[in-house]
């Protein structure tokens, strides 16, 4: 059993979160600390849990997943990986900052690659990563299977869909993503999105609005 723990950081109001196991093994997902006070909440947390982390995971590289990247890599001495798609993502996220006027931002890079099909065990649970397009080009999701879970970043929200007026977001590619991916997941499957509280994939298809639009559209 993986156990979750949820930050909400930054004024983006970002959900980090933090997965561990009984033996202690941990990793770090969509890291969005933005302040000293923030950073030594995500510490404090590791260090009275007695965490070890041992990976470090981003959904996608929009700045309020990526604010803590630095940050998680130099104090955990771990490596980041995320799909190859946000590269340039991650690569215009200083150019953002500036737009927002967000002075305080450590830029980091990519050290490994991930995609669709891969397995990344957590102590003997696997996490599936889903390829999962549209409101950013190489976002993933990472699935659960025996806890019946995925956090899967601004794809799907409780009564929402993500943002498609980004650069390189596809609106299409989000709707086939949900449509293909998560809704094919089983109903009671608890969804950890990337901002708001967790759902399921039975409560999303039944009530909301946007992909009601989507199919009788
Ligand atoms: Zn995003």
């Amino acid at each position: 059993m993986i156990s979750i723990h949820t930050f909400v950081f930054s004024d983006f109001e970002e959900n980090t979160y933090i997965i561990h196991n009984e033996a202690g093994e941990a990793f770090i997902i969509d890291p969005g600390c933005n302040s000293l006070a923030e950073e030594n909440m995500l510490k404090a947390y590791i260090e009275s849990n007695n965490l070890h982390v041992t990976r470090l995971l981003n959904t996608h590289c929009h700045i309020d997943h990526v604010f803590g990247n630095q940050f998680v890599k130099d104090t955990y001495k771990v490596q980041l990986a995320c799909h190859a798609n946000e590269q340039v993502i991650l690569q215009s996220v200083p150019m953002v900052a500036q737009m927002y006027g967000i002075k305080r931002y450590i830029p980091s890079t990519i050290d490994e690659f991930l995609k669709e099909g891969d397995t990344i065990m957590l102590g003997d649970t696997a996490l599936e990563v889903l390829f999962l397009p549209g409101h950013a080009p190489g976002h993933v999701g990472f699935l659960n299977r025996k806890d019946n879970w995925i956090i899967s970043g601004d794809v799907l929200f409780r009564g929402a869909i993500g943002r498609t007026d980004f650069p390189y977001c596809n609106h299409q590619d989000l709707i086939q993503s949900i449509k293909q991916k998560m809704f094919t997941l089983p109903d009671d499957l608890v969804v950890y999105p990337g901002h708001f509280e967790p759902t399921t994939i039975g409560y999303e298809k039944k009530n909301n609005p946007f992909m009601k639009y989507e199919t009788t559209n």
